[in-house]
């Protein structure tokens, strides 16, 4: 007898395994990330298919095999069919996923981060909000992810000396953890200048004023910005992000 379980997923990656198997990377509400395998999931004819397609939210169930978790259902229940139909949608979530996949290792359950997965997701989804504004979601889903994993930057503080920081003279320094000052950055000799107005972004994004930065006008220049630095982040933990 083998245990039944379900869940609702969403699919990060999916690997095609021999005849017609797919191998299905999913973060699930009720058991964190998992490996089920999808036995016959190519075939036109199996019913599994709608359910495991990329940006979708869908019901699965699986049984617990000796090696494998195997698919047994897969009903779609919200299809993100905007991002399917934008190549920048599309780059930005496949890298929000990625994200996701690279930092998650196990079987651990954090509903936060299920939940700012599936309200990133919809976000994107939204009709005709254009590049700045996904731009600012990738944004918004990056910090308050890693925030969840224990990774929050100091942006009040020096995060080296904890002087109060002068808005003239800012840098960024993920391994001291965030902001610095000028003198420690001078020392440290490492980090990279921020503007404050791209500090204040962070702050808006950190403290979560979701609704604020879907209505913030954000200069081309303040995106280098923000997107320097999360690529800076990113080389600490040694993940390179492709461009957004
Ligand atoms: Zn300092």
């Amino acid at each position: 007898m083998f245990v039944h379980y379900r869940s609702q997923g969403i699919v990060l990656k999916k690997v095609d395994r021999k005849e017609a198997d797919q191998l299905f990377t999913i973060y699930t509400k009720d058991f964190g990330k998992l490996k089920v395998l999808g036995r016959g999931i190519r075939k036109i004819s199996s019913k599994l298919r709608s359910g495991m397609e990329m940006f979708c939210l869908s019901e699965i169930g699986f049984i617990q095999g000796k090696t494998y978790k195997t698919l047994t259902d897969a009903v779609l229940i919200e299809k993100f069919q905007n991002i399917n139909k934008d190549l920048e949608k599309i780059n930005i979530a496949n890298n929000i996923l990625e994200i996701l996949n690279t930092f998650i290792r196990g079987e651990e359950l954090q509903e936060d981060i299920w939940n700012l997965l599936v309200r990133t997701l919809k976000q994107l989804d939204i009709k005709n909000i254009d590049i700045q504004k996904q731009r600012l979601i990738y944004h918004y889903f990056f910090w308050n992810f890693l925030s969840l994993l224990g990774y929050k930057p100091e942006l009040y503080r020096c995060a080296t000396c904890q002087k109060r920081l002068s808005p003239e003279k800012l840098f960024f320094n993920q391994i001291e953890g965030g902001i610095i000052c000028q003198g420690c950055f001078l020392k440290k000799k490492s980090g990279r200048v921020i503007s404050s107005d791209a500090v204040k972004i962070l702050r808006i994004i950190l403290n979560k004023k979701e609704k604020i930065i879907l209505r913030l006008k954000v200069e081309n220049n303040l995106f280098s910005s923000l997107e320097d630095i999360s690529k800076d982040c990113l080389r600490t933990f040694n993940i390179e992000e492709k461009s957004i």
